[in-house]
């Protein structure tokens, strides 16, 4: 029998939020109780500055520097944890639901202020739709924010699921006076400072030691608000967490360094260790003696000198050796790593071996794209990597005849990296991207030339929505077909996509041809 140890004590996991909650701030706490980083103030936020568009050169350079806090791992108690970074731009927000196919939970940060906002709402429903359990962390308690029972509410009625408060604030603002861990039953005290873990004093609610550490009133309140939250939120249940349909929600201020440790304890103790995955052909469990792994993200190197990449491989099951041949299935190759890497804070360092969980960085100049699998020699397919319905639309064309090979090379690299979503209409050949922001065409024009030495141009297309169409019915798709044949188009894996130019359109064709299945995420 094969010990697990290794396998069980990793936690990974990403950290979601709409951009200014408090993901870098809360990352960079963990990051000081995990001893990676002495002080706070270490870790740079990812985030992309907000720059004029004429200026994404910056915010490429922004991006590729985040390579290397892509994924911070360390150890805290008896765990080994990997955070994986996810950009906060919203342009890139298909960076983050591919990296959200690598992870085994997710904590999402919420402004105690603001509440549930755009990003945190569209990323919720990709969790929803993997399963994976979820953690909120109600942050900035330390300014004056919504009463925390509707902020429950609005958890649960904006992101769908249920959330059941493991821990309770005792006033917020300038009158923040701690939290009640109610999850290890102990008050906690807040000391605004941004080093210091709180002392901790386990107090009996009901004993009048309460009333002496927060005064009568207060004690009364909080008294009374645990007893609502007994009586409205069933007892917190485990399974119900790692089944995706219950949220625990912690309150604090990840600035100050407030509920993070307890957040932290937690979540080690609850959240689950590598899950079994999913391949075409069968389920991998990660207690598996062979190595298997998928790329699930790969990061361009901004250095225009030697055009590499990191591929970013998650570890499915058994054991990732360097230097091992393992089988890189869409080539049929066998492939050797010699200088695999491993991300801690700021610094990346070679490796000789990874677990089911681990996230190794592999150089690669092409040879991989997102979803490629490695195997010891199975012929195994993961899948779960879904595209998306792109919000954005144009017609890319070549701008110098004599490039045209360079163009097309170049377009479909970068549609490997997974830069953005190719569809070629199957009425006039022409090819469309499609992005979730401006920012991206302007990457990927830049790209080309820099890259690829290719010029293109945009040109406009009014598109409302790109959906993957399929039907039991074959001949009923064939009508549809036939009936949209302007606004038919394959994606790069030859599926069927139609191009609807307006939501009236599509309603329509949804009424019209009741057999079809219009998908607005390729994965179905
Ligand atoms: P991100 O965009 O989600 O990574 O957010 P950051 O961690 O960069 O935080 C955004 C802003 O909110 C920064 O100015 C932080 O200093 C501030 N901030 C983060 N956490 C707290 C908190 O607990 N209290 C207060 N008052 N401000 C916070």
């Amino acid at each position: 029998m094969a010990d697990n140890t290794e396998i069980l004590r990793r936690r990974t996991f990403a950290i979601i939020a709409h951009p200014d909650a408090g993901k870098t701030s809360l990352t960079e706490k963990l990051l000081l109780f995990g001893g990676q980083i002495q002080v706070a103030g270490a870790v740079k936020s990812n985030k992309i500055k907000k720059t004029a568009t004429s200026d994404w050169m910056e915010i490429e350079k922004q991006r590729g520097i985040s390579v290397t806090t892509s994924v911070m791992e360390f150890d805290y108690r008896d765990y080994k944890i990997n955070i994986l970074d996810t950009p906060g731009h919203q342009d890139f927000a298909e960076d983050t639901y591919r990296t959200l196919t690598a992870v085994d939970s997710v904590i999402i940060v919420v402004d105690g202020a603001k509440g549930v906002e755009t990003q945190t709402r569209k990323l919720m429903e990709v969790c929803r739709m993997r399963k994976t359990p979820v953690i909120i962390f109600v942050n900035k308690m330390d300014r004056e924010g919504k009463d925390p029972f509707d902020l429950l509410d609005e958890l649960e009625e904006e992101l769908m699921i249920q959330v059941r408060p493991l821990s309770w604030p005792i006033e917020q603002g300038p009158r923040f006076k701690g939290v009640y861990n109610i999850y290890e039953q102990k008050l906690d005290l807040y000391q605004p400072s941004k080093q210091m873990v709180t002392e901790k004093v386990a107090v009996d609610i009901h004993t009048e030691e309460l009333d002496k550490q927060i005064g009568k009133t207060l004690a009364d309140k909080l008294r009374g608000d645990l007893e609502l939250i007994e009586g409205v939120y069933p007892e917190f249940d485990v399974e119900s967490y790692l089944a995706g349909d219950c949220a625990p929600v912690f309150f604090g201020s990840a600035l100050n360094n407030f509920g993070v440790q307890e957040l932290l304890n937690c979540f080690v103790e609850i959240a689950p260790s590598p899950r079994p995955v999913q391949a075409e052909e069968r389920e991998v469990k990660p207690e598996e003696p062979k190595f298997t792994g998928f790329i699930f993200k790969i990061t361009a190197n901004i250095d225009p000198n030697h055009r590499s990449c990191v591929a970013f491989c998650k570890i499915c099951s058994g054991k990732f050796v360097r230097n091992a041949p393992y089988q890189h299935v869409r080539h049929g190759k066998t492939m050797r790593f010699s200088s695999p890497t491993q991300f801690m804070a700021q610094r990346k360092t070679t490796i000789d071996e990874a677990y089911a969980g681990d996230i190794i960085g592999l150089p690669d100049n092409g040879t991989f794209k997102i979803g490629d699998t490695l195997t010891e020699g199975e012929m195994l397919h993961f899948r779960g990597l879904p595209s998306f319905s792109p919000e954005m639309f144009k017609y890319i064309e070549n701008a110098d005849p004599m490039k045209q090979k360079q163009l097309a090379k170049g377009i479909d690299q970068l549609m490997d990296e997974g830069v953005a979503q190719l569809f070629v209409n199957q009425f006039n050949g022409r090819k469309i991207i499609g992005t979730v922001g401006q920012l991206q065409f302007e990457v990927i024009q830049y790209r080309l030339l820099n890259e690829y030495n290719a010029s293109c141009r945009w040109e406009p297309v009014s598109l409302y929505k790109a959906c993957w169409v399929e039907s039991d019915d074959p001949a009923e798709l064939e009508a549809f077909k036939k009936r949209k044949y302007q606004y038919m188009a394959k994606d790069r894996e030859g599926r069927d996509v139609f191009l609807a130019d307006s939501g009236y359109v599509l309603q329509m064709a949804q009424m019209d041809f009741k057999h079809i299945k219009f998908h607005f995420t390729s994965e179905f």
